[in-house]
């Protein structure tokens, strides 16, 4: 009997070729024992995930753990580990990411989802109770995470996610191409032309960059693939919400809301920025885990400001 080779066959003690048929699950397994072995901690879902990858399954959903894999997803797997090895995120080597039930395409050169965001879409939701028709910005919209998902949940008429940089830009249209609720607009928040082009807003939100100088110099290894521009927000992280608030307050509607995600620890400084800026209705709330991570500010209803000064004067 003659033995054909495969690429993942091995040879026998008698100089023969046998196909070795490595199943999903020998696959995850060896590479969640791989991964452990290197330190990783949630090394069996990692597994999942890099196998699902390289192989074409869905591991978050059902699949048969004894299906053979093929000789070049075999392959694939081992370049999706040794890549994970060097400690690039696992967003960026599979390409996507969950945020709020939708799964959004990420890599190199935008932020990736967290799942502390969806604090800030918490706020957004409570924000928008018996609205319609709402004209939300997205400014520094990355992914679009957060626009997206307002604008298949909220009543707008209108969603525009603003994204300075050109390859966070292209996963922004492609994440917009496929859950629609948005458009994407290529424009620096800081500049006053994109300020001018866009509409006043019953909403603006924002994830900005907030992370110190200094904590820039003790992140995470995974963060550190991520764009920094993304992430810092200069000597005391607060550069983008002074900023800002000082150019955006304007493109409120009246009794349009400002909600921004804040890093831990700055709800406070935040708050005070939105206070002197002469918001109202300053609050900020908790994530899951305890930590204030949104703030947000309301413009004043400045036709009842008026009515009392006209009331007072009769
Ligand atoms: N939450 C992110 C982190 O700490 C930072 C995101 C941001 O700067 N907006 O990694």
């Amino acid at each position: 009997m003659r033995y054909r080779r495969y690429e993942n066959s091995h040879r026998t003690r008698r100089g023969r070729y046998e196909l070795v048929n490595y199943t999903y699950k020998d696959i995850i397994n060896s590479l969640a024992q791989k991964l452990a072995e290197a330190g990783f901690e949630n090394s069996y879902w990692e597994a999942g995930e890099l196998a699902g990858c390289a192989l074409g399954f869905n591991c978050r959903g059902k699949f048969d753990p004894l299906t053979p894999a093929d000789a070049n997803g075999v392959k694939m797997c081992a370049m999706l580990l040794a890549r994970r090895l060097t400690h690039e995120p696992l967003q960026y080597i599979i390409g996507e990411w969950d945020f709020y039930s939708r799964t959004f395409e990420v890599g190199p050169g935008v932020l990736i989802p967290r799942a502390d965001t969806e604090t800030l879409i918490e706020q957004a939701v409570k924000k928008a109770e018996g609205r319609k028709d709402l004209t939300v910005l997205d400014l520094c919209a990355g992914s679009g995470c957060i626009g997206i998902t307002l604008g298949n949940l909220l009543d707008c008429e209108k969603v525009i996610c603003v994204e300075k940089y050109e390859t966070a830009f292209d996963y922004l249209k492609r994440n917009i191409d496929r859950y629609g609720g948005a458009e994407a607009f290529l424009g620096d928040v800081l500049d006053k032309k994109t300020i001018e082009t866009l509409p006043q807003a019953d909403m603006i939100v924002c994830n900005p960059p907030y992370i110190t100088n200094a904590d820039m110099q003790k992140l995470q290894k995974e963060v550190t693939f991520e764009p920094k521009e993304a992430l810092c927000g200069g000597e005391d992280g607060l550069d983008f919400y002074r900023d800002i608030v000082r150019l955006w307050k304007n493109k409120l509607k009246r009794d349009g809301v400002m909600i921004f995600e804040t890093g831990a620890g700055q709800d406070d400084e935040v708050m005070q920025i939105m206070i002197q800026a002469g918001l109202s209705d300053v609050r900020a709330r908790r994530d899951m885990a305890g930590i204030n991570r949104c703030v947000s500010g309301k413009r004043e209803e400045r036709g009842m400001v008026n009515l009392y000064v006209q009331l007072d004067g009769k």
